[in-house]
């Protein structure tokens, strides 16, 4: 069937963070587009995607010639390489994606990525980390 819109999502970095969402979307029957600029990542994601892509997703122009102008969400999962980071949101938000998720590495990264056009910033680590403490929390209280 022929994709809308809001099926359509477009997951830039595929390391552990972005290839998992990336593999959870198609999963939950979403259209997805990958981009990575590691072409063994891309050959590893090409049967598992709808489309993956080779490309340095910094780069305005390259965006617009892969097709991110069709995507109205794009999930940004480079995390170590804070400058790759912050320049593909600014670019994210250059060709008109709506609604970007990025991923955080520090508070300071997240609260650059927020300045750039960020609409959602994820703290993949901290957030594991409270829902651990909660899960060991309630199954401590479970014993009383
Ligand atoms: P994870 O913990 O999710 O594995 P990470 O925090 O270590 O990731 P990085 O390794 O910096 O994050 O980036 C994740 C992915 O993003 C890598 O596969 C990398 O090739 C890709 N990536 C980095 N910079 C760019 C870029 N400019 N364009 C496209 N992809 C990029």
């Amino acid at each position: 069937k022929a994709p809308t819109a809001d099926e359509n999502v477009a997951v830039i970095g595929l390391g552990r963070f972005g290839g998992q969402v990336a593999e959870s979307l198609t999963r939950l029957g979403h259209e997805v587009l990958g981009v990575d600029e590691n072409t063994k990542l891309v050959q590893q994601w090409s049967d598992r995607l709808t489309h993956v892509v080779q490309a340095d997703a910094t780069d305005e122009e390259v965006l617009r010639q892969i097709g991110m102008t069709e995507f109205s969400r794009a999930v940004v999962g480079i995390g170590s390489d804070i400058e790759a980071s912050v320049l593909t949101v600014l670019a994210l938000t250059e060709v008109g994606v709506r609604e970007i998720w990025a991923k955080a590495i520090s508070v300071k990264h997240g609260k650059i990525l927020r300045s750039v056009g960020a609409h959602h910033v994820i703290y993949p680590e901290a957030t594991m980390g409270e829902r651990v403490a909660h899960l060991i929390t309630s199954r401590m209280l479970d014993f009383i």
